[in-house]
């Protein structure tokens, strides 16, 4: 390993750790170093690209250092290490921030990835370190048939998910992903632990709120549920919509969606002209459940229900691509109902339609995540029923600019329709007042936190807390 401006004996003395704990990799191989604590990486190492890279191919950051930590220990002696060298931090758990919120240009970048244990504390309880990724949770948990309310990517993993929010197929049965938060610990910018069990401000804040902004979360602790017995999924499929059909079937999807019971979740999801609306239900009944939409599957082209299949073999169905992509994703509003976006339905159809790449979706919330008050936990969005997510996705860097300004064009006209308010798992770094629209009354109580946590604004991106 090259050192860059560090000598080994400089990093020592930083750390003030001897020679233990940190290696170089001109004395050892890349795979010893997977057995140690930590791994400091710089520009010119063979891995550091490797490690620097996120999910989103469209931002490109170079940290310093990366330090890559296997334990509490190994994180503390980089905060150390940032501290002196008065670095800005970023951490990361799975990389998959929409905006590369997980790194950071001449800073030091903490990267988790190898923090990925699963501890079973009692049948109903989990502990969790940052970057298990979801389909290592789900593999783990589903053949001791249990369950956390998680997303559907299986590489998103539960410490970006849960620190942001965290919805999926379940969450409307039980609550988000940060709902079944039971106990949380972190390392401060002092590297002083510190333990929700004894800091109860620190569990409501990483409940939808602690994405970078405080210190490192090092343990997540969760509340667990009985997994169904079977997962049912029903596709429907729309060809060449015009205007007219566009918004008859949007109307059709809000009202089938008013009443969904909680097992269930739908997606209405438009890419130029073609329309896809997902229903999933994970309870036993499936006649009465399909009366629900019965009105929408007269009018599809196409429509695919696969009903009671094994839940585990179903899930994989969502774990959408493995490898990273060019892309703008950003939360495009949270509605209570249609009547949120009507005035703009001919708009939004006509701008995603002529611009090739992008998609609008919609998916439904509600139920379990609305009975928690608004002020119980930093989510603060609890009177929402949908979470709408505009998306852009392309090939080649020549691409994106064409598409990213559309892209802002919509953002725009969904803003003069009045939506204000917004997922903070789905970031938009071009969203005036950010912090507003994901935290709203929330808000103030964070940036006290900010100042008791991290007072020097060591953790640091674009849309910290301040
Ligand atoms: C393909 C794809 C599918 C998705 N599907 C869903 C979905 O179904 N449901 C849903 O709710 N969301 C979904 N998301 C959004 C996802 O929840 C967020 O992108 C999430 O923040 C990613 O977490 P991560 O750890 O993988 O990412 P990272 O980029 O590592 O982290 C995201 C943010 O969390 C912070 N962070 C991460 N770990 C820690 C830690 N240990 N301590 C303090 N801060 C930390 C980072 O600094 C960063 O700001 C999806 C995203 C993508 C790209």
């Amino acid at each position: 390993m090259t050192q860059q401006n560090y000598t080994k004996r400089e990093f020592l003395k930083l750390l003030g750790t001897g020679s233990l704990g940190i290696f170089f990799m001109s004395f050892y191989s890349f795979d010893d170093f997977l057995d140690d604590d930590l791994i400091i990486l710089t520009k010119d190492d063979e891995k550091y690209d490797q490690y620097r890279k996120s999910f989103n191919k469209r931002i490109e950051k170079f940290p310093k250092i990366i330090a890559v930590c296997k334990s509490e220990n190994a994180i503390k002696k980089a905060i150390a290490l940032a501290n002196e060298k008065k670095f800005k931090v970023a951490i990361r758990s799975g990389g998959h921030s929409f905006e590369g919120f997980s790194n950071v240009d001449n800073g030091m970048l903490i990267h988790l990835g190898l923090m990925n244990k699963i501890t079973w504390l009692q049948e109903n309880r989990v502990k969790l370190q940052p970057a298990c990724l979801l389909q290592e949770i789900y593999a783990n948990f589903l053949p001791k048939k249990r369950i956390i309310p998680a997303g559907s990517c299986g590489t998103v993993a539960v410490g970006g998910l849960t620190l942001g929010g965290g919805y999926g197929f379940f969450s409307r049965k039980y609550g988000l992903t940060c709902d079944n938060l039971l106990r949380v610990k972190m390392i401060d910018f002092k590297g002083n632990t510190i333990d929700s069990d004894k800091d109860p401000d620190l569990l409501w804040a990483c409940k939808g709120g602690g994405n970078g902004n405080f210190g490192v979360v090092t343990e997540l602790h969760f509340k667990t549920y009985p997994a169904p017995q079977s997962f049912s999924g029903y596709r429907m499929k729309f060809n060449n919509l015009t205007s007219d059909k566009f918004v008859k079937l949007i109307r059709l999807w809000f009202q089938a969606t008013e009443k969904l019971p909680n097992e269930a979740f739908s997606a209405f999801v438009l890419n130029g002209k073609f329309l896809t609306i997902l229903f999933t239900n994970f309870a036993t009944d499936q006649t009465n459940f399909e009366k629900t939409f019965s009105s929408l599957i007269p009018l599809a082209n196409d429509y695919k229900p696969m009903k009671n299949r094994n839940l585990a073999a179903a899930l994989k169905n969502y774990y959408g691509v493995k490898e990273p992509i060019y892309f703008k994703n950003a939360s495009a509003g949270l509605y209570t109902g249609i009547e949120d976006i009507e005035k703009g339905l001919e708009d939004i159809f006509s701008k995603v339609v002529s611009s090739k790449g992008m998609i609008y979706q919609i998916n439904t919330l509600g139920g379990k995540i609305n009975e928690i008050k608004s002020s119980d936990s930093a989510y603060p969005h609890r009177d929402i029923n949908y979470l709408s997510e505009l998306q852009a996705y392309w090939d080649f860097p020549s691409q994106e600019e064409k598409l990213t300004k559309s892209f802002e064009e919509v953002q725009q006209l969904l803003r003069n329709l009045g939506n204000t308010k917004q997922y903070r798992n789905y970031p938009d770094i071009n969203y005036p007042d950010a912090n507003n629209a994901y935290f709203g009354n929330n808000l103030a109580r964070l940036q006290q936190l900010k100042k008791k946590y991290d007072p020097n604004n060591l953790f640091d991106y674009p849309q910290v807390i301040k």
